[in-house]
């Protein structure tokens, strides 16, 4: 894939690796959104929603940089793992490649965090070497929620969406590459966690402020830049519709009224933009 956008946030930058584009029937994600709603949402387009009325879902990794630290959020659903849904399995991208000629090889890598472990945000935590599943980033410290962390410990879900602990986060523990880092979590004085549970349990965003400017990159406590101005939509992903909602409303309210830069997770074209208040909804300008 193309590289993704960039961005600057005071002496902060964010830089997109796209693992893949992929275009949803918003039946499969968000089942009650009608053609209705995107004919009165028609802004969506190009970007989010494209010409035959689909989703566009971007997988990406997002590489911020801060204090002389390069961390890594999220790492997308990675090569040569066997996944139930024909979407995620047995992938082949350019995606390793990618982030190299970006200038960031693993080597160079000094955190990881995963805002939530589902099969979609811890894949490149490793590869594929010999038949065995070995960090990516072997000189990077992986950061996995201790919340999230537990639940998924306890929570069998493989035949959804296959041995994601197996494949993608029991190697690093058993490399001794883990930590498990509350949900207030400061990666450094400018990167820190801000919990926006619901999704999953133990979800959380990323906070970033540098030199009077501010951001968020959202994870998935909201998928589509429709959740803006519908943020009761609920997905079948979410462990619980009810908490995801409330996250949404609340963490919306307050990132609009403090005007941050809301980069999200599975947002495609410019990725990005500003919340102004619609109502008791949002509308996201870019
Ligand atoms: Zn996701």
């Amino acid at each position: 894939m193309p590289q993704g956008p960039t961005w600057t946030i005071g002496d902060v930058t964010v830089t997109s690796i796209i693992e893949i584009d992929q275009h949803w029937r918003f039946a499969w994600l968000l089942p009650s959104v009608t053609d209705d709603d995107l004919a009165r949402h028609s802004w969506l387009s190009p970007d989010f929603v494209d010409e035959k009325g689909k989703m566009i879902l971007r997988i990406q990794a997002l590489v911020v940089e801060s204090q002389g630290q390069r961390i890594i959020v999220d790492t997308c659903v990675g090569n040569d793992k066997p996944r139930p849904t024909p979407l995620f399995d047995n992938l082949q991208t350019t995606f390793f490649d990618d982030l190299v000629a970006a200038g960031f090889g693993p080597d160079s890598i000094d955190q990881v965090i995963c805002t939530h472990m589902h099969v979609d945000h811890v894949g490149w935590n490793t590869k594929l070497v010999d038949g065995q599943w070995v960090p990516t980033f072997p000189k990077a410290r992986y950061l996995f929620g201790r919340t999230e962390f537990e639940h998924w410990s306890k929570t069998d879900e493989t035949a959804v969406y296959g041995d994601v602990m197996g494949d993608s986060v029991d190697p690093i523990v058993a490399a001794g590459l883990s930590m498990l880092v509350d949900n207030d979590h400061h990666l450094t004085d400018e990167v820190y966690l801000e919990p926006t549970p619901g999704h999953t349990p133990g979800h959380n965003s990323v906070r970033i402020r540098s030199a009077g400017q501010e951001a968020v990159i959202t994870g998935d406590m909201i998928h589509h830049p429709i959740q803006f101005p519908m943020p009761d939509l609920t997905s079948d992903a979410d462990t619980s519709n009810e908490g995801a909602v409330a996250t949404r409303r609340a963490a919306f309210d307050r990132w609009c009224k403090a005007g941050l830069l809301v980069i999200g997770t599975h947002f495609a074209g410019v990725g990005a933009g500003r919340l102004e208040a619609d109502g008791d909804t949002w509308r996201l300008v870019s």
